[in-house]
């Protein structure tokens, strides 16, 4: 293993009917809370009204931000922060996914900064202070709720940039599955999707003698494998959603992922394309992440046949490794593929004319893959098998 330090600080309150919690959490940090929210999803399935209520009844002054978009905005973040500094916010409450969870990481930076947030996101600059936040959790996904990333979009400059900071894990964050209930099946899909890309990101590492972390998290994607279509088919179902709620959660809190370092190639590459195409994040994954496993296979073999055979359970009698790998990867998008995800780039109408600008804006945006370095030409090919 790497050495490593594990010090996750969230509290993590999860199961049906936890939503009063809120009454016990948010006075520790204060009266004053700026609620940040979606496009709306919260007041159709009522959870804005239950959490304005719990935060009437301890007398919280309860400002808003709404309408932080899916791939949340450089400038919504921006207006939040405004916000943070006229009003003097003590807490920040988002509600909502992945992509409410990281405009608000970025907003507790930005209200203690004096400068333009984007220097934080951009690492120019290194933040020192953080407004405290929690989160309620509504669509199961990014492992935010959990962890000290943030992927905010500078629609401008087009740039989707991944950051982060132990200043900004969730003070608290609330779970309740009955919160995903409303998730349409595509976005559930995406989810899906999303938090077995995390468990893959990570399974491709040098990192040596990490069999715990591997067996881990081979049995959070055997779990998703077996319970996304029984979910898929019944939307509803309280288990099944409060399963695949614990497996976002734990495929990227860091648990899984101690002492190894993982790829992370296919999220860079899904940024480019996310920022140029505004496509949903788990989309793009799906189409991306088969094909980087089969354009790397000289260095993806031994871990993809091992995937191969203990998650897919493919007979490795009479085949060689790279044929059991293959078939592996086979597996992975057709099981993607069943539960209804797209598989090309062209499923959102994307064609051969911008592969060059993603590629750049890949390489441009950092090290594009740890396991496997890649390059812009190594990006290109990876874009064009995905065409
Ligand atoms: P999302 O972008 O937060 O939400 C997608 C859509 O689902 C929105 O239209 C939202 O509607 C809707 N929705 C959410 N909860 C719902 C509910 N309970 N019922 C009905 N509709 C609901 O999706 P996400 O996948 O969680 O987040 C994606 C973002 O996170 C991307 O930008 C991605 O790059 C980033 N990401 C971050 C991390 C990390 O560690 N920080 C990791 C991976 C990806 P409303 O807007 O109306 O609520
Ligand atoms: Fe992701």
């Amino acid at each position: 293993m790497d050495t490593f330090v594990f010090h996750n600080p969230t509290k993590l309150i999860f199961g049906k009917g936890k939503l009063p919690a809120l009454k016990e959490e948010v006075p520790v940090y204060g009266k004053k809370v700026l609620l940040v929210y979606g496009g709306g999803s919260i007041k159709r399935n009522g959870i804005y009204h239950e959490t304005l209520q719990y935060l009437e009844e301890i007398d919280a002054e309860v400002l808003e931000l709404a309408g932080v978009e899916p791939n949340p905005r450089l400038t919504t973040v921006q207006r939040g922060v405004e916000i943070c500094k006229q009003e003097k916010v003590d807490f920040l409450l988002a509600v909502g996914g992945g992509s409410v969870i990281d405009a608000t990481k970025a907003i507790a930076v930005g209200a203690k900064y004096d400068g333009n947030v984007w220097d934080i996101i951009t690492k120019k600059v290194q933040p020192v202070d953080a407004l405290p936040f929690g989160t309620v959790l509504t669509l199961a996904a990014t492992g935010s709720e959990m962890n000290s990333g943030s992927v905010i979009t500078n629609w401008e400059t087009k740039e989707k940039l991944g950051w982060g900071t132990p200043l900004v894990y969730p003070k608290f964050s609330v779970l309740d599955p009955v919160h995903t209930f409303t998730v349409p099946r595509d976005q559930t899909v995406y989810g899906i999707v999303d938090m077995m890309s995390h468990a893959l990101e990570n399974y491709f590492s040098h990192s040596p003698n990490v069999p715990l972390q591997e067996r881990m998290t081979e049995s959070l994607l055997s779990t998703v494998i077996e319970t996304a279509p029984k979910l898929l088919e019944d939307l509803e179902n309280y288990e099944h959603r409060e399963t695949i709620m614990f497996c976002g959660t734990m495929a990227l809190n860091g648990m899984i992922s101690q002492g190894m370092f993982g790829d992370w190639g296919t999220h860079g590459i899904e940024h480019a394309v996310s920022a140029v195409y505004d496509i949903p994040h788990g989309g793009g994954l799906a189409i991306i992440f088969p094909n980087w496993i089969r354009y790397n296979l000289d260095e993806t073999t031994p871990k993809m046949k091992q995937l191969a055979v203990r998650v897919f359970n493919i007979d490795p009698a009479g085949k060689t490794d790279r044929q059991i790998a293959e078939e592996g990867i086979d597996q992975l998008r057709q099981f993607w593929s069943r539960i209804g995800a797209p598989s090309r780039l062209s499923d959102y109408g994307i064609d051969d004319s911008k592969l060059e600008l993603m590629a750049q804006k890949a390489v441009d945006s950092g090290r594009v893959g740890r396991f496997k370095p890649l390059n812009k030409e190594d990006v290109l090919e990876i874009l064009k098998m995905s065409l």
